[in-house]
C-alpha cells in the first residue's frame, strides 16, 4: 500500500525544490518520506494516512500550549472577521508591545516582524547603525535565521573572519562576521583584546537550541556582557526559541544577564507570523522613522496574527504554567534515559523549561564540537523507530525538542513506552 505521504512528496517536489518550504522538513538528515500534516490539537497532529503522532517539535516551538488552543483560535477568528491587514497601526499592537516590556525587562521598546530571520537581521542592523561598527560576533552551531551575515562558519584559524556557509553570500560580506566557539570565554577575551573597537555587536542563543540543545555555562554568558560593555559593542541575545521557552523570562531571567537588544519569535505568534526585537530605548531610537537605521514591513504587526500571539502570552503566564511545563519535559527526558539504560544504549538527555535535548553520547555536550561528536546514526535509527510507533521527533540529530501544556503523563508515559522498543532496535 503506498502512503499518501509519498504521493504528496512526489507531487510537492515537482513545484517546489525538495518538495519543502524550509529544508528539515525534508528529511534530508534522517532519510525516509516526510510526512504532510492534515491537523494538529493538543499534544498530536495527523498526516495524510490519518496516523496520529505525539509532536515533540510544536511547529518548531510556537505550540507551547498545545496545537490549536481553543482560546487562540477563539482570538484568531474574532480578529478575521474584522479584516486579516490594514497597514496602518492598532491598539492591539500597543498591547502586544506593553505586555512584551512587561515580562522582560531588558526590553524597554519593540517593533514586531514577521519572523525571526527578519528580527535578528534587524538587530544587527541597528547595532551596526548605532556603533558605526562593522564587525559582529557569532558562535558555531548557533542559528540567528538565514540573512546573509549569519550564515557563515568560523575561518581557518582564530582571528581569522568567517567563511559563508551558503552558496550566494558574498565573502565581502562574511568577512565582517567572526565566529568563535561557543562556550569558550577565553577566545572571546582574546578576541575582544585585539578587535574590541571594531565590533559592533556579539549576538548568541544564551540557551542554544539549533545544534541539538546546548545551555551556555554562565561564566561565558558573563564573560560577554562584560566585554560588551568594556568595548561599548551591543549584546544580543537571539531568544527566538527559548524566550517565553526556558522559562517566562526566557534566558536572560535564568542566568541573571540584562542584554542591549533581544530577538524573540516563535512562541510570541503562538503559531502565526509573529517575531520582535527590542531593548534599550537608546538603541531602539536610531530605528526609522525616528533615527537613521531603516526597517519596515508590510505584515509587521498583522491583527490576525498578534491576536494569536497575545492570546498565547496570556495562556503561558497563567500560574504554574512554566513549573509545570518543566516538570513534564524532565519526566520525558528521564523517562526516555531509563528507558536506554534499560534497553543498554548509551545515552543522555538534558532540558531547560520546555526544551530538550537527546544525545546519543556518554554525556550531555557542552559545545558544537561535543554535538557533532554524537552518534548521528543512532539518533536516525532511533528517529525511524520511534516515528513508526507515533511519535514525533525532529527529523535531526542537531534540533531541539519541544514539549507543550498539552503534554500530559498518559502522552510523557507513551512516548516512553515507544522508546522502550525503539531503544531496542538502536543496540
Ligand atoms: C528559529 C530561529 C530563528 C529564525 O526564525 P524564523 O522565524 O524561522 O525566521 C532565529 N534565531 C533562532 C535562535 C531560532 O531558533
Amino acid at each position: 500500500m503506498t502512503s499518501k505521504n509519498d504521493t504528496l512528496f512526489a507531487r510537492a517536489q515537482v513545484s517546489t525544490p525538495g518538495g519543502v518550504n524550509s529544508p528539515v522538513r525534508a528529511f534530508r538528515s534522517v532519510g525516509g518520506t516526510p510526512r504532510f500534516i492534515t491537523r494538529a490539537e493538543g499534544p498530536y497532529f495527523w498526516d495524510a494516512d490519518d496516523k496520529r503522532y505525539i509532536d515533540y517539535i510544536g511547529s518548531w516551538g510556537p505550540a507551547i500550549v498545545g496545537h490549536a488552543h481553543p482560546a487562540v483560535i477563539k482570538a484568531v477568528q474574532d480578529a478575521a472577521v474584522r479584516g486579516l491587514s490594514f497597514g496602518a497601526p492598532t491598539e492591539a499592537e500597543i498591547e502586544m508591545a506593553e505586555e512584551i516590556c512587561r515580562i522582560l525587562p531588558s526590553v524597554e521598546q519593540v517593533r514586531l516582524v514577521s519572523s525571526g530571520t527578519e528580527a535578528a537581521m534587524s538587530a544587527l542592523r541597528l547595532a551596526r547603525g548605532a556603533t558605526g561598527r562593522d564587525k559582529i560576533i557569532k558562535f558555531e552551531g548557533c542559528y540567528h535565521g538565514h540573512a546573509d551575515s549569519m550564515l557563515v562558519k568560523a575561518g581557518s584559524g582564530l582571528l581569522t573572519f568567517g567563511n559563508p556557509t551558503s552558496a550566494g553570500v558574498p565573502e565581502d560580506f562574511a568577512k565582517h562576521t567572526l565566529v568563535l566557539d561557543y562556550n569558550n570565554a577565553q577566545q572571546l577575551e582574546d578576541t575582544f583584546a585585539k578587535l574590541g573597537n571594531e565590533i559592533a555587536c556579539v549576538i548568541v542563543e544564551p540557551v542554544a537550541g539549533n545544534m541539538n540543545l546546548v545551555r551556555a555555562t554562565p561564566e561565558f554568558l558573563q564573560t560577554m556582557r562584560r566585554l560588551c560593555t568594556q568595548h561599548g559593542a551591543v549584546l544580543i541575545f537571539d531568544e527566538v526559541m527559548c524566550g517565553f521557552r526556558v522559562g517566562l523570562g526566557g534566558a536572560q531571567k535564568l542566568y541573571g544577564i540584562t542584554p542591549d537588544l533581544t530577538v524573540m519569535g516563535k512562541v510570541i505568534g503562538g503559531g502565526m507570523p509573529v517575531a520582535a526585537f527590542g531593548g534599550r530605548k537608546d538603541l531602539m531610537k536610531f530605528l526609522a522613522p525616528l533615527g537613521p537605521v531603516y526597517q519596515a514591513g508590510t505584515l509587521s504587526g498583522n491583527p490576525v496574527a498578534v491576536a494569536a500571539g497575545m492570546s498565547t502570552l496570556k495562556l503561558i503566564q497563567q500560574p504554574g504554567f512554566y513549573e509545570t511545563l518543566t516538570a513534564q519535559t524532565s519526566k520525558l527526558v528521564q523517562g526516555l534515559s531509563t528507558a536506554a539504560k534499560d534497553a543498554g544504549v548509551t545515552f543522555c538527555g538534558d532540558s531547560v523549561g520546555g526544551m530538550f535535548g537527546l544525545y546519543f553520547a556518554e554525556r550531555v555536550p557542552g559545545s558544537y564540537a561535543e554535538i557533532m561528536a554524537g552518534n548521528k546514526e543512532k539518533f536516525n535509527v532511533f528517529f525511524h523507530a520511534m516515528l513508526d510507533l507515533g511519535v514525533y521527533l525532529a527529523p535531526s540529530a542537531f534540533e531541539a525538542g519541544f514539549v507543550s501544556a498539552a503534554h500530559d503523563d498518559s502522552v510523557i508515559n507513551a512516548t516512553v513506552e515507544a522508546a522502550r522498543k525503539a531503544f531496542v532496535s538502536v543496540r
